[in-house]
């Protein structure tokens, strides 16, 4: 009898009762808009926004509604404007490039290499079409930062940075989020904190920041941020920038403050839980392991492996097979996009010229989320099969050849 895996593949695991007694309280007391405080109270979300900015060394830090929010924020106040291009990745997911399509601006693509990260060389043949550079961190893997700042720096180019997938993560000893104008995070619940909905934005540039708090619905509150620039930086932004509301509530604020206070231990389980699948997988036939970087202290918080050059009946075969004894894997090379997964091409309202290389990977692309709930039992369980239906169709299509 094959083994079946039984755990649930999207189940985050529960708030810490900490946050669920801070939401408490602000239920009780009412006050759940930001600026609704009583005489020397601090809301919940200047309090995390201060905690979230110590914990990655940025002098400032906005609490707002999404992940998908801090990054069309971050674009307004980098000052991306309608009909201009942005450079972003071709491996990407829906919120990013809709980012960009929803100031009315031009997504540019640069491909993906077989490390899962931005083409470096890609970027550098491009890199005169645009003057902003949204990257996207995609599923955790961070490219050679010092060398795309280089690059980008050397064309005045601004970087974004979507760490959606890399909160917590550092390359060469630096959190990613720290090397663009922006870092941009999400608190959604599939991320690596959960407040159901939310986000987070870092910088260090006072006027992009005074830029973003006059954005995200501040009025003439901004005094009582504290993770902000000083009220002399609003004198004239204050009359200039539009209120596009978006602010984070003292609710969520209250149920994420003890969780960025264990994201260090959180992170250490998900990387746990990452090596456990890749020794499982380490030399299966046909299948290509990802490569990290020893300057890349990532989060894995998902697994990825490539079935480079596979017909696609066999990759089918390979999810069916998976699927069939409980294994949920995604593929990023269907032709139509699927639950969270899609392609650069799959977006008809953006330019998509075809781009074989990268076709290559995204068609090898598999893709599995490591939950906390897993335990390191699980992980090695759901490797084993993985490495069991991989071989099968694998060794099938070697009979038939
Ligand atoms: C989730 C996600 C976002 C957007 O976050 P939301 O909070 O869902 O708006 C942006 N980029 C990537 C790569 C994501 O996975």
């Amino acid at each position: 009898m094959s083994e079946i895996f039984g755990g649930n593949f999207t189940q985050q695991e529960p708030i810490p009762e900490e946050g669920i007694e801070a939401a408490i309280a602000v239920m009780r007391h009412g006050r759940l808009h930001r600026y609704n405080t009583v005489a020397g109270e601090i809301a919940e979300a200047a309090l995390l926004e201060e905690e979230f900015a110590e914990a990655t060394g940025a002098r400032y830090c906005l609490a707002v509604a999404s992940g998908g929010y801090a990054i069309t924020t971050a674009l307004r106040a980098v000052g991306v404007k309608p009909g201009d291009p942005v450079l972003t990745n071709a491996f990407t997911l829906a919120p990013v490039p809709g980012a960009i399509a929803s100031l009315g601006a031009v997504p540019v693509y640069v491909g993906v290499t077989e490390g899962l990260v931005i083409d470096l060389s890609d970027l550098r043949a491009k890199i005169g079409k645009a003057k902003v550079l949204l990257l996207s961190h995609m599923r955790g893997h961070i490219c050679d930062m010092d060398e795309l700042m280089r690059i980008c720096g050397a064309s005045g180019v601004t970087v974004i940075e979507d760490c959606a997938h890399t909160m917590g993560a550092q390359w060469h000893g630096t959190y990613s989020g720290r090397f663009g104008t922006f870092g941009c995070y999400s608190t959604q619940t599939y991320k690596h904190m959960n407040s159901g909905e939310g986000g987070l934005l870092i910088s260090d540039d006072t006027d992009a920041m005074a830029r973003a708090i006059m954005m995200s619905g501040s009025y003439m509150l901004f005094d009582r941020h504290r993770a902000a620039p000083p009220p002399e930086a609003f004198a004239q932004i204050k009359y200039e920038t539009p209120n596009i509301s978006g602010r984070m509530d003292n609710l969520r604020a209250a149920i994420l403050r003890p969780q960025l206070r264990l994201l260090t231990e959180q992170c250490g389980k998900w990387n746990a839980r990452y090596r456990v699948v890749e020794a499982g997988l380490r030399d299966t036939p046909g299948m290509t392991l990802i490569d990290r970087p020893e300057e890349e202290s990532f989060v894995a918080s998902s697994f990825q492996f490539l079935l480079l050059d596979w017909p696609a009946d066999r990759i089918r075969a390979v999810v069916a097979r998976c699927a069939a004894r409980g294994v949920e894997l995604k593929w990023f090379g269907a032709s139509e996009p699927v639950g969270f997964t899609s392609k650069y091409d799959s977006w008809k309202y953006a330019p998509h010229p075809a781009m074989p290389q990268t076709d290559r990977i995204l068609a090898g692309i598999m893709d599995m989320r490591l939950p906390l709930t897993f335990s390191l039992d699980d992980c090695a369980q759901i490797a084993r099969i993985i490495r069991a239906e991989v071989s099968a169709v694998w060794q099938q299509q070697a009979a038939e050849s």
